[in-house]
């Protein structure tokens, strides 16, 4: 292979023992001391060249005995590093360093973990423990570390898929909408390039039994021909179908944040629960999501990786979610660019940045228009934090107590973050998976936004606040309606199950409490029915349908939303870098994707597109 010969070319061929892949990493095991300890040189000359990814790791004979590693490790890393574990990954060459405070490790401008690596001669790969144990982490990280040889082998394979040399299949790049489009949920779409098809996000519509999955009965889709998927952030409408691609028999990679892979591994677990328990249909099992899991490829924001012969990938900060990505798809050699911005706020959370608008190329622009029409105004963030705080005051003052339906990821911490710093002093129960998605965000402050990775530095984490208490029993919630006044915030976000069912049923007839909505209710969820002013509802009760009226106070708050308004979508599309040739509008109710397509034609002249699923759209 022509990459292998400029390879060897730098390094000297007799220097060089083995060169192996790792999806779209190119990795050269070598004899020289000298190359390893001057390997970011060298890596530099080679990425000029070859534009690979590329890391050079010691042959086994190189590397110093593993208890003195273990010893060099210790004595050369500050104590207050805390390291917690240290694991040898010997057919690899790796040193694996688990510690609480991983920057201390890798020291200013890289110094001290340049240090180590001359002394031991292991690769060193170092990672942040969470400040609350997560158990879905735990289990991720020894999956992977017992499943290491299926990894290396299967990584070594899709790295031999990337770099082979193969003919055009087509001479066409287009969007093929397989879900998410004229409509919100099941997001999917399938990137026919010339040589790959690329699927991005594949999720369900949790409020359509009907309308369940992407479509996937069409000669296009066939996941044997698939390259990759690639997930945008972790919402059930963007990977909910994904387990069932893997048991349908999808065997290639998924790629996606470190964060995203454990968020999405929390709810694929609860909803297969959810629906395994509604017998609604039949869905994936385990199985499904453990071959996700295996085949998981995670990938830093601005991380290039090749993910097929003729495609590279980008993940950039979304600002929607922990993790969550807009996708840059370099297509060919400069032969097209696709920015995938679906579900993306640009304005700044208490939790994270606001998305990126710079890019390298771009030329086609796909977009979410979740909240595209011109009534979907959301007033500024401050005031519809201080609207809130009035309500959830107003209520405690009466006695009363506050529901909150939220989403387990994002809201609830975004909500938590916003009590939290106002200084909030009655209790707040947390119900459903939200305590495990805390877990999760507290071992990534590095994805977090600016002010909250002050406030982590000053000490002043929300995540291990005692404030917060865990609903995790049937008793505890009974505790929690008996502990006036209180807030309770409570899965699901749209009450289509969870808990948030079992509390609305207590408290929904008592006008003291307040119910509040802090995200979008789609059509068809009982969410959506009370707010639209639904008073009377039916709820399901020892098997039997029961009538409740709805007395507590309804209240919704919308600016909480992760999603950019009417007016920031707009401003979005100013604001990048590159004014893009396209734009195709997707993910928002089809009225509104229209109306948002044509005032963005009438404002910025650019052609605009509003498929619904299934119409194909060309890019070149
Ligand atoms: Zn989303």
């Amino acid at each position: 292979m022509k990459i292998f010969e400029e390879i060897k070319q730098v390094l000297g061929e007799g220097n060089i023992e083995k060169i192996e892949l790792e999806g779209s990493e190119i990795i050269v095991y070598v004899k020289s001391k000298e190359i390893i300890i001057n390997q970011e040189n060298y890596v530099k000359e080679i990425v000029n060249k070859i534009k690979k990814r590329v890391e050079i790791r010691a042959v086994k004979d190189l590397l110093l005995d593993e208890e003195e590693a273990k010893k060099k490790i210790l004595e050369l890393v500050p104590r207050e590093a805390n390291i917690k574990e240290i694991y040898f990954d010997r057919d690899s060459c790796i040193v694996y360093i688990l510690a609480e405070k991983p920057g201390l490790i890798i020291g200013k401008g890289a110094e001290l973990i340049r240090r180590i690596k001359k002394e031991i001669f292991w690769s060193l790969k170092i990672e942040r423990l969470p400040i609350l144990k997560s158990t879905i982490m735990e289990n991720i990280r020894k999956m992977f570390i017992a499943e290491s040889s299926f990894r290396k082998n299967f990584l070594n394979e899709v790295g031999k898929k990337i770099l082979k040399e193969i003919k055009e299949k087509r001479n066409w790049i287009r969007i093929i909408p397989l879900g998410g489009y004229g409509e919100i949920g099941r997001s999917c779409t399938l990137l026919e390039t010339p040589k790959s098809k690329i699927l991005i996000d594949c999720g369900v519509n949790i409020g359509n039994f009907n309308e369940f999955y992407p479509i996937f009965n069409l000669d296009e889709f066939d996941y044997n021909l698939i390259d990759a998927i690639i997930v945008s952030h972790s919402h059930l409408d963007h990977i909910g179908a994904i387990p069932l691609l893997y048991e349908m028999g999808y065997d290639g990679p998924l790629y996606m944040t470190e964060p995203t892979l454990h968020l999405s591994t929390l709810l694929w677990l609860d909803f297969m629960e959810v629906i395994h328990k509604s017998g609604l249909q039949k869905f994936y099992s385990i199985h499904g999501i453990k071959e996700a899991i295996r085949r998981a490829v995670t990938l830093k924001y601005g991380e290039v990786a090749d993910i097929s012969s003729d495609v590279k990938l980008t993940f950039y900060n979304a600002g929607h979610i922990l993790g969550s990505a807009i996708c840059h798809l370099h297509i060919g050699e400069g032969l097209h660019n696709i920015v995938y911005a679906v579900d993306q706020k640009y304005g700044k959370s208490l939790l994270l940045d606001q998305v990126n608008t710079v890019f390298p190329r771009l030329e086609t622009l796909i977009i979410e228009t979740t909240y595209g029409a011109k009534e979907d105004k959301m007033p500024p963030r401050k005031e519809v934090e201080k609207e809130f705080l009035d309500i959830v005051n107003k209520t405690m003052e009466r006695g009363g107590i506050c529901l909150i339906p939220s989403f387990s990821v994002e809201r609830a911490q975004e909500l938590m973050a916003i009590l939290y710093l106002n200084n909030f002093q009655h209790p707040i129960y947390l119900d459903g998976m939200i305590w495990e998605a805390n877990e999760i965000f507290s071992a990534y402050p590095d994805y977090m936004g600016k002010t909250m990775r002050k406030l982590i530095k000053e000490g002043k984490n929300v995540f291990t606040s005692d404030i917060f208490k865990r609903i995790g029993s049937r008793q505890d919630r009974e505790k929690a309606w008996e502990d006036k006044p209180c807030v309770i915030i409570s899965t699901s976000g749209m009450l289509t199950g969870g808990p948030a069912i079992e509390h609305l049923k207590a408290l929904c007839e008592n006008e003291k409490n307040t119910l509040i909505f802090v995200g979008y209710q789609a059509v068809g969820t009982l969410g959506r029915k009370i707010q639209r002013g639904e008073r009377e509802i039916l709820l399901q009760e020892n098997g039997k349908q029961v009538p409740f009226k709805i007395n507590m106070e309804v209240f919704t708050s919308n600016g909480l939303s992760g999603h950019s308004d009417r007016r920031q979508l707009l401003a979005y599309i100013g604001d990048i870098n590159i004014k893009p040739k396209k734009i195709i509008c997707c993910h928002g109710e089809f009225s509104k994707t229209q109306e948002f397509a044509n005032d963005v034609e009438k404002i910025f002249k650019i052609k605009t597109f509003t498929p619904i699923n299934l119409e194909s759209v060309r890019c070149i």
